[in-house]
């Protein structure tokens, strides 16, 4: 018998999206009900505020679209789950 171990994590466990300057470390959380397009685009395309290091998104460019977007996305999900009889769980990496 062979056991592997897997570890879900649902929309309901995801309270919050923490943004990190991969130079610094310093990082923004952003509560999940309160992210909106805007606000995510613009932490996006200003560099760090403690270390001036840009984030590498540029305006006006299909990736910084997806990256709102997908913001925007997942707080839209979790309501859209609620009550619902389908669960939508993510995996993730698990600690050995
Ligand atoms: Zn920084």
């Amino acid at each position: 018998m062979t056991f592997e171990k897997k570890c879900l994590i649902e929309l309901d466990d995801i309270l919050t999206i923490q943004y990190e300057c991969d130079h610094c470390h310093s990082a923004t959380v952003v509560p999940i009900e309160k992210l909106n397009p805007e606000q995510s685009a613009s932490i996006a395309i200003h560099a760090c505020p403690y270390c001036g290091t840009p984030s590498g998104f540029q305006i006006g460019t299909n990736e910084l679209r997806h990256f709102s977007e997908f913001s925007v996305a997942l707080r839209n999900m979790k309501g859209v789950m609620a009550g619902r009889n389908l669960k939508m769980r993510f995996g993730i990496k698990c600690e050995e």
